[in-house]
């Protein structure tokens, strides 16, 4: 669709573009309670979109009773798993349908390009419905050998209402990661977007309906986190937080968690990830490639963005030139509503000044700039930061430990596959890895030993529903997409019937 809309039809379609910015609660749009709002803005020029809803505790309440209710009722939760499986797929089908409003209405709220909208986000979030929705009736209990005087079974049951906390990075996608599964089990849920990005969730809510959803099985409460967020997390009635975000705030679901109802906690969080180009890299420039793909990708705002490039220093000034020669002729900042943009503006200029502020502290640290650094010419307004370049960086160095989160790479030179394994491993974080190499043996030992949920040989970024989506260490414990995900949205009961 991106290819066959130009610039002027999509900002056409765009000034037509209408959205709801009230919370939706049992089935209806609604203000929040004290009629409060913040404002979301648009990264590429600075101007305000809309005002939505600022909730507090009062309509994070107002929105768990609706969740229960309609939990308690049955409605969904014991719907026929055929006829709930119809209302998913009808609703990933809408996603589909419905996609120019979803890919306008990210890329306007946080910058991302609007052919990233149409090629990855919209396409997985339909994706995971459909997956999940193929998953209904096959949720099963099991029967377990006992005594001949005992039958015994388990049943796997939905939780009861989940709460979903979602960062601003894939607004749609990242939704529809936390939904869907706690949906397709029969749990009622209650999504909170990220306040830089609130207005799909509620497109998202009201395709629920269209899809024959029941009123209160998929409830949105927009608002800031620590309002709106904190009061969902230390809910006494809900039974689930499934949150994607920053680990610091990862962290503070598991304190809330223990604050209030010892809910399950499911986090998704920051990462630092390696990608190793060892010297017999199959194919250097298309590992440069990836390498320059891996970085600079959604500008860099990625959990899994490749920030740490380790290159056999065999082959690292060959290394170098290719991936700034790719860099340059990939990844331009511009307009993201341009289907031809290949690189947005950040999220907000509070990420700008974060990104530009870690740009400085490499420098002090002595790291060689070697590509970008600043902010684009005739750009100044809205949130853009070039696509940039560490050389000489080593991984004690800030820039090599804490998560950017903007298109902001580094190259790190190893002499021996051992110490390239070791520096990969020398983070907080463990969310994926990759290894570029022509030796299988090598490539079987560093997936073996990189501490990371997830390992691509000779790839990057690599994905389908059907594998596991999480991270080691401090990049959360949780499991997205993949079968392994119905188990965090329902627990198990043992059932013993006497026969004696
Ligand atoms: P964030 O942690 O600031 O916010 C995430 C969500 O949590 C938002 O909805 C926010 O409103 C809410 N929140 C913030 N403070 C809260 C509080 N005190 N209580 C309750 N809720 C609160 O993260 P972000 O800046 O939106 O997103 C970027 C981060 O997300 C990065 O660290 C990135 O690595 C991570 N991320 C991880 C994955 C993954 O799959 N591992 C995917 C995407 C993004």
């Amino acid at each position: 669709q991106a290819k066959q809309l130009d610039k002027k039809a999509f900002k056409k379609y765009a000034d037509k573009l209408k959205f709801e910015t009230r919370n939706f609660i049992d089935g209806k749009f609604v203000d929040a309670k004290k009629g409060k709002k913040f404002e979301t803005i648009n990264p590429a020029t600075g101007e305000v979109i809309t005002s939505v809803a600022r909730s507090d505790a009062s309509d994070v309440d107002l929105a768990v009773k609706a969740a229960r209710k309609a939990f308690k009722s049955g409605v969904w939760s014991r719907m026929a798993p055929r006829d709930r499986m119809t209302v998913i797929y009808k609703f990933g089908q809408l996603i589909t349908d419905n996609a120019l409003q979803f890919a306008l209405l990210d890329s306007t709220d946080m910058g991302k390009p609007i052919s990233e909208m149409l090629n990855i986000d919209i396409p997985g979030a339909a994706m995971t419905f459909q997956y999940f929705g193929e998953t209904i009736d096959k949720i099963e209990g099991t029967v377990t050998s006992t005594a001949p005087t005992e039958f015994h079974y388990i049943l796997r049951q939905p939780l009861g209402v989940i709460g979903c906390i979602v960062p601003w990075n894939y607004p749609l996608m990242m939704a529809a990661w936390k939904i869907a599964p706690a949906l397709a089990a029969g749990n009622s849920v209650i999504l909170k977007p990220a306040e830089q990005s609130p207005l799909s969730g509620n497109l998202l809510a009201k395709l629920f309906m269209e899809a024959g959803g029941p009123a209160g099985v998929l409830n949105v409460v927009q608002g800031l986190g620590e309002e709106a967020g904190k009061a969902l997390a230390l809910h006494m009635d809900v039974d689930k937080i499934g949150f994607t975000g920053s680990t610091e705030v990862g962290k503070l679901m598991m304190i809330y968690a223990g604050q209030s109802n010892m809910k399950r906690v499911t986090t998704e969080c920051g990462g630092k990830t390696p990608q190793i180009v060892t010297a017999d890299a199959p194919d250097l420039d298309t590992a440069a490639q990836y390498a320059v793909n891996g970085i600079y990708g959604n500008q860099g705002e990625v959990c899994n963005a490749g920030s740490r490039i380790l290159v056999d220093a065999k082959i690292h000034d060959a290394f170098v030139e290719k991936f700034l020669e790719k860099a340059k002729a990939s990844f331009n900042p511009g307009d993201p509503l341009d289907p031809a943009t290949t690189m947005g503006p950040l999220v907000t200029k509070e990420q700008q000044k974060r990104v530009l502020g870690y740009i400085d502290i490499a420098k002090k640290e002595g790291a060689k700039l070697s590509l970008g650094g600043a902010v684009p010419k005739g750009l100044e307004k809205g949130c853009y930061v070039t696509p940039t370049l560490f050389t000489g960086v080593n991984n004690k160095m800030r820039i090599a430990q804490e998560e950017v989160f903007g298109p902001v790479g580094t190259i790190l030179p190893f002499k021996k596959l051992d110490q390239a394994i070791e520096i990969a491993n020398d983070s907080i974080y463990g969310l994926a890895a990759s290894i570029w190499t022509s030796d299988v043996s090598v490539a079987h030992k560093a997936a073996r030993d990189i501490e990371a949920g997830i390992v691509w040989v000779n790839c990057f970024d690599h994905g389908d529903m059907t594998s596991i989506w999480g991270g080691f260490k401090q990049s959360g414990m949780g499991r997205d997409k993949c079968l392994e995900t119905l188990t965090t949205v329902t627990q198990t009961k043992s059932v013993w019937m006497h026969l004696g």
